[in-house]
């Protein structure tokens, strides 16, 4: 179960697998994760629990970006103007965490969201072009309003993710924490 790091029913303005031409530099097949688009100091929430690492790569690349991993599965949050926990804590799921920005090497304010599934600590399917990130928005659909799928290739690991059912109003009932 995991949540979109923006609660509502945030635009998307560059999806899992687009603009190949670009990414290809990187090393990617395309675009290895997921662009909102919302204005600097947007309060950024955890996906999922973990552990909060931070890097603050400049205006490099990520720029300020947080990572949050557990065992199975590792988030990173790009591109934030402040992280908002501290390093090394342990973080839960709608956890306010970090905010967003336009750091390191972006063309406007945006949240970037990438997603690896892990097997005991180690990152699944590296070699998938986007070095193991897959395409959340499927485990997130139930909150964002665009279809944001871009011809995504699934992993037989992913598959576990994408059988399990949601209740809808999951996320509901976790408002407070957003609050
Ligand atoms: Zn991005």
């Amino acid at each position: 179960m995991i949540f979109s790091p923006l609660p509502g029913t945030p635009l998307i303005t560059q999806s899992f697998g687009q603009n190949p031409d670009v990414y290809g530099a990187w090393g990617f097949a395309g675009h290895n994760g997921i662009d909102f688009g919302v204005s600097e100091g947007t309060t950024v929430y955890a996906p999922h629990d973990g552990v909060a690492h931070t890097v603050n790569d400049g205006s490099a690349g990520y720029g300020l970006y947080l990572v949050i991993t557990d065992a199975k599965r590792k988030s990173i949050l790009a591109h934030l103007s402040e992280v908002t926990v501290s390093e090394g804590q342990n973080i839960y799921q709608g956890d306010p965490v970090a905010k967003s920005g336009n750091s390191g090497q972006s063309t406007g304010p945006h949240l970037h969201w990438t997603y690896k599934i892990l097997r005991n600590g180690t990152v699944q399917n590296e070699s998938n072009g986007y070095d193991g990130a897959v395409d959340v928005s499927e485990f997130t659909r139930l909150w964002l309003d665009q279809d944001l799928h871009f011809d995504a290739q699934y992993t037989d690991f992913a598959a576990e993710y994408l059988a399990m059912d949601f209740d809808s109003d999951v996320y509901l009932k976790n408002a407070s924490r957003h609050a």
